[in-house]
């Protein structure tokens, strides 16, 4: 049987973090039940398209998904599994801010489903907190993942960020101990980027925010995976570590290229090859579903090596790689032809390297993943 992931949008927030790019919105409360509303419209009506597969993974991802609370969160939930062949084992996610959380709100989430709950921590000291513009401090983040636990949470990931202005070395290795001393199952250690059009990116322009240099920034990632690596979390993907048995399988079917339904305003799908994207504006998203149950805003089916392409650069992403001749089979190419001088030219710089039939980015190529995969475009 087919398999197909679930991905669920809830483009909500607080308030909007100064570096944020994503699909989310502050202040909009009184959009959230119709929002929900319009998710079980769209969830009946596009559930048909994967009605023959079975479902392994269902992603809850903003946004901040935990601020619409459990009885709204319940209903969603309780719609996938009426629409759904779920996997009895399926791994079921929802993202968290500290500040969204409670002994009774997680309880609640326990008892819908929710099996697995990813943190957005960043970090744990109060001053990079409020540079990033985040709504929580670091005591209410070692509460949060306490009270995740305690709630009988037995798979928590927890998200945390370096190269946050102002942010040293020294700091960065208390977040990631900290982390540690909270044993999660599964941690993200994301470096930031300043995307275009963000506050970060206009302060940064006008020098009032400086980041760490090249070399710091390169030092941090080092020392996260080191630390986490020694602690005895598996370096699965360039970001993502995870103690054995815990790599998120939501991801990990999104970085094989593997197929997933995305639902909610501005979720992207990937189903029989065609990558498609709903509209991104909560507000535009409500009015579509109302007057056609579904609101897919753009199709493309890619061209074959540009497919391949993409499932190439996703695929290195994890630290195992790629097995090049079943990508081949997949894609209908022979990768060492289609690619051959690119992946030579590569390997020679030291940031590719074979190992069998795995065809893996380097320690080098992963510290210049960026540009590893521009040359695969
Ligand atoms: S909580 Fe996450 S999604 Fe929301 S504004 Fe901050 S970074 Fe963006």
């Amino acid at each position: 049987m087919e398999e197909v992931s679930v991905y669920i949008h809830i483009p909500y927030c607080k308030s909007k973090c100064g570096y944020c790019d994503f699909n989310s919105y502050p202040g909009r409360e009184d959009e959230y039940e119709g929002y929900v509303e319009a998710l079980l419209r769209e969830l009946k009506q596009r559930g048909r398209q994967i009605s023959g597969a079975a479902v392994p993974s269902i992603f809850f991802g903003g946004g901040t998904p935990s601020i619409l609370g459990a009885e709204l969160l319940s209903l969603v939930l309780s719609r996938c599994k009426e629409v759904f062949t779920l996997d009895p084992r399926a791994e079921i996610s929802i993202e968290a801010n500290p500040e969204t959380l409670s002994p009774s709100l997680l309880r609640d989430l326990l008892d819908a489903g929710f099996n697995r709950l990813s943190v957005g921590i960043q970090s744990f000291d109060d001053s990079s907190l409020q540079r990033l513009g985040r709504n929580h401090s670091g005591t209410q983040a070692v509460d949060a993942a306490r009270q995740a636990a305690g709630a009988g949470f037995e798979n928590i990931s927890l998200d945390l960020m370096f190269g946050v202005p102002g942010q040293e070395i020294p700091q960065w290795e208390e977040d990631v101990e900290k982390a540690l001393s909270l044993h999660p199952t599964h941690v993200s250690a994301y470096g930031l980027k300043v995307e275009e059009k963000t506050p970060f990116d206009r302060l940064l322009k006008m020098g009032l925010i400086t980041l760490p240099d090249e070399e710091t920034f390169t030092r941090m990632y080092t020392v996260a995976v080191e630390k986490l690596n020694g602690a005895g979390y598996e370096h699965y993907e360039i970001a993502n570590f995870a103690l054995p048995g815990y790599r998120c399988l939501h991801n990990v079917n999104y970085w094989r290229n593997g197929p997933y339904l995305g639902l909610g305003a501005g979720a992207h799908s990937y189903l029989k090859g065609e990558r498609s994207a709903n509209v991104r504006d909560p507000a535009e998203y409500l009015a579509r579903v109302a007057e056609e149950s579904q609101a897919v805003d753009s199709r493309e089916k890619l061209p074959s090596r540009s497919a391949l392409g993409e499932a190439l650069m996703l695929g290195l992403r994890l630290t195992e790689g790629i097995d090049v001749e079943e990508y081949g089979a997949r894609y209908g190419a022979d990768l060492r032809l289609e690619y051959g001088p690119v992946i030579r030219d590569l390997s020679q710089q030291g940031l590719l390297e074979m190992e069998g039939t795995r065809l893996k980015l380097t320690w080098k190529g992963i510290l210049l993943s960026d540009e590893v995969f521009l040359k695969l475009l």
